[in-house]
């Protein structure tokens, strides 16, 4: 495999490598290479040299290597985890929950590598068909910052069980522990050239390697914009593309709802890592006749909560990922604040001073009256600050829901199976959850619809993405 693993060489110049920065005490921890063109062309060209072998192994001898990277994931997985909430922030438990996913992806893969099946098709005088599934050839994915374990494992899992070789690029701030599990897919017999990491910034690395010819396929997800500018940069090339991109999941509490249970949902859906992820919960609906109390409640669950250093025992929130973004959720909170679009229920404002160190945190947040077209209902939130609407009736809570550009999660609070259909059919977005927000197993589809992208990661369907369709005509 040719990894461009972060070297042991002093560094060269300050345009050779990015530094890791650990988000809860500013400290860099790490660098890695600022990969360049050339180097993007020598991974893209590994992979390309790679495929021929590759390919043409069957998909069990490919689905036992994901097994046995699966196991050497769970061996080492409290470094991972500690790594990762060095360089990302998240709580360890969080952190050890996402490595042992990115297990449960390889292993559900491998599992399945009988799936990719063709067809045939019968034509009577005319011949038969024979239809199999092949795949693309050299595929890229370009990962975040928020998850880069569990999305690294819902690219690389199916890309390659399905016989294509990949180049990944990882975010600039956490690149840490996606080349750690790179160097145990080496360990674990994945040959020479299928998985090749590159580091480096979005707008040239990453650029580079979405514009590289021999590159078929590319699996983006991050930043709705990002996403746009991907398929701009590709609109020459007719490669395949799957873009996950942002979210503004509405969570729906109606008045018979659960309401103990919907208050850990709202708290762990928009707190679990700091409230950035794309399917946090990022807009809450609360039906009129329970809305104060469930405020009182849930108001008086986010003061509670432990912010601080990941490592620390006893952590519930780590801080933002990056200064950049505790100043966008900072800006966003002041604005609305400023503008008289809403009214600060707790929170609202970074926390210094003893014991952040050096950190990037925001104090959990929640703001009530907001206005309609508030910055935080139409924008992504992308940390720890939850927006509350209180709505009338489920009527009111289904349009409010659908005003997002968004469509990719959201989910409804209640006993009534009417309700429950009624949100299945008007919500749009790609995942509806029933009393219950940010559940993503590997079994299952995910992706969203308008600006949340094309595409969907995850479940058996996955496959197909990275595989085309060849026809084979018996004229007898
Ligand atoms: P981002 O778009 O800034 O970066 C994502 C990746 O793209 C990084 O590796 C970055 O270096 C790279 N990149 C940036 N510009 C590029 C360019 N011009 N060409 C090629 N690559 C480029 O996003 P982010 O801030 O890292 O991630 C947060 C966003 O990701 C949020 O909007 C979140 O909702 C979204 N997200 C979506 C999903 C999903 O599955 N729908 C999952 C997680 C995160």
């Amino acid at each position: 495999m040719d990894m461009l693993i972060n070297g042991t060489a002093a560094p060269a110049a300050d345009e050779t490598w990015i530094e890791v920065t650990n988000p809860a005490t500013g400290e860099c921890i790490d660098r890695v290479p600022r990969g360049s063109k050339e180097e993007v062309n020598a991974a893209v060209e590994a992979a390309d040299a790679a495929f021929g072998e590759w390919s043409k192994k069957t998909t069990r001898d490919r689905g036992l290597i994901l097994y046995r990277a699966a196991e050497l994931i769970r061996r080492d997985h409290k470094a991972l985890a500690a790594l990762l909430t060095r360089e990302q922030g998240k709580p360890i438990r969080e952190s050890t929950d996402e490595v042992r996913g990115c297990a449960n992806i390889f292993e559900y893969y491998a599992s399945i590598a009988g799936l990719p099946a063709g067809e045939t098709v019968t034509l009577g005088k005319a011949g038969d068909c024979l239809v199999t599934r092949v795949p693309l050839g050299v595929c890229a994915a370009i990962i975040p910052w928020n998850m880069p374990v569990l999305i690294m494992g819902w690219k690389v899992g199916p890309a390659i069980l399905a016989g294509n070789t990949l180049v990944l690029k990882p975010a600039s701030t956490t690149p840490l522990t996606n080349l750690r599990i790179a160097g145990l897919m080496q360990e674990a017999g994945l040959p020479q050239g299928v998985l090749n990491v590159v580091t480096g910034p979005g707008e040239t690395t990453g650029a580079a390697l979405v514009q590289h010819p021999r590159v078929k396929k590319i699996s983006f997800t991050g930043d709705c914009a990002t996403g746009h500018r991907i398929r701009e940069m590709t609109k020459d090339h007719l490669k395949v593309l799957t873009l996950e991109l942002g979210g503004s999941d509405p969570m729906i509490v109606m008045a018979d709802a659960d309401i103990p249970k919907a208050i850990e949902g709202a708290l762990r859906g928009r707190f679990y890592n700091a409230g950035q992820i794309c399917t946090a919960v990022k807009r809450l609906y609360l039906h009129e006749k329970i809305a104060e109390e469930f405020m009182r409640l849930l108001t008086a669950k986010a003061e509670s909560l432990t912010v601080g250093n990941g490592l620390s025992p006893g952590t519930d929130m780590g801080p933002l990922n990056s200064a950049e973004q505790l100043g966008r959720i900072n800006s966003v909170v002041s604005e609305t604040i400023g503008r008289d679009e809403g009214v600060i229920r707790t929170g609202g404002y970074p926390l210094t001073g003893s014991g952040y160190s050096k950190g990037f945190f925001y104090k959990p947040t929640l703001i009530t009256d907001v206005a309609p077209d508030a910055a935080l209902l139409t924008n992504e939130i992308f940390g720890p600050v939850l927006p509350v609407v209180t709505v009338p009736d489920l009527g009111a809570a289904i349009r409010e829901a659908n005003r997002s550009k968004y469509g990719l999660g959201a989910s409804v609070w209640t006993k009534d199976i009417s309700t429950v259909k009624r949100v299945y059919d008007e919500v749009n977005a790609g995942i509806i959850w029933v009393n219950r927000h940010l559940i993503v197993p590997p079994e299952v589809p995910f992706g969203g619809t308008n600006e949340s992208g094309v595409g969907r990661e995850n479940g058996s369907k996955a496959l197909d993405s990275y595989t085309q369709s060849k026809t084979m005509y018996l004229g007898w």
